[in-house]
């Protein structure tokens, strides 16, 4: 599969399961624009290992995903200096876990802004190239919380079956344009934003981080591995290939059978 010539921006790709996507399209050969929160130094030294081992133009933006403005700039600028978005991965998102009653409002806010507002600003920023050239591929990171709930998130669980149901609404929208819009369904994968959550049980319940791991999958994942950035990062090269042109409006499952049950 080559990507060679295409463009890709991956929101949130400094971390765990943006950065596996970001480097799956490198190795296919697409020129890339970063994006994410974290130290300057270490960001600069990534992008510069991905620009060298796979020979692609990497730029970085630190746009900031509740910051709508900031949203469309991002895209501007890959377009400017990238020369345009042909590819648009929406992958940036937060998590929080509390009852609803005791849900703080300004986490159910960022978490709306960051998971599910920002998508609808950035496809509204990509889609007027992407239809003026007649070809773009749009993968929005949902989550198994796209399809059915867990207690105590109330917000992800929100903004992801709204992901679920704007990406549906892009994908008839983009029938005809060469344009495909489609969600990946990440069950668990051990990144940053799960390692916090598995930190917090062993905490709960006096358990080692790798019984609480066990517990995780157990409770969720039939499979009781993993999904991991890999995985999904071959996912969502395959949703950029030839094979994939009629492949739109799709929740796609990488959740090891959480949804299944
Ligand atoms: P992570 O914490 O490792 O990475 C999150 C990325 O988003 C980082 O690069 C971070 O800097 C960036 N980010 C956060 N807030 C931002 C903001 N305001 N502006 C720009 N960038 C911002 O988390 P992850 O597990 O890799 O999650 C990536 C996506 O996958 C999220 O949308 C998440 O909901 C989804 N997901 C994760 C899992 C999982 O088990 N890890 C499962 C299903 C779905």
């Amino acid at each position: 599969m080559s990507l060679k010539r295409k463009v890709a921006v991956v929101t949130g790709s400094t971390s765990g399961i943006g950065l596996g996507i970001a480097r799956a399209l490198a190795t296919s050969g697409a020129d890339l624009m970063l994006n994410g929160f974290g130290d300057p130094a270490a960001i600069e030294q990534e992008r510069a290992r991905i620009a060298a081992s796979f020979g692609v133009r990497v730029g970085y933006s630190p746009a900031d995903m509740s910051k709508p403005e900031q949203i469309a700039g991002m895209v501007a600028d890959a377009e400017r200096t990238l020369g345009a978005v042909d590819i648009l991965v929406n992958n940036a998102g937060i998590q929080y876990v509390a009852n609803i009653e005791d849900f703080p409002p300004e986490r159910w806010d960022a978490i709306i802004a960051i998971n599910l507002s920002a998508v609808f600003h950035a496809m509204k920023a990509a889609i007027p190239g992407m239809k003026r050239r007649g070809w773009g591929r749009i993968i929005n990171i949902a989550s198994a919380h796209g399809l059915v709930a867990s207690m105590q998130k109330v917000a992800y669980v929100a903004a992801k079956h709204g992901v679920v149901g704007m990406t549906k609404v892009a994908a008839i929208e983009l029938a005809n344009s060469g344009v495909t819009v489609n969600a990946i369904c990440p069950g668990w994968v051990k990144t940053p934003l799960v390692e916090r959550q598995l930190e917090a049980r062993a905490g709960q319940e006096g358990i080692s981080v790798e019984q609480a791991a066990e517990r995780f999958l157990a409770e969720k994942q039939p499979m009781l591995r993993f999904s991991t950035p890999e995985g999904i990062g071959a996912l969502a090269v395959f949703l950029c290939s030839d094979g994939a042109g009629t492949i739109t409006g799709a929740p796609l499952s990488i959740d090891g059978g959480w949804v299944a049950q």
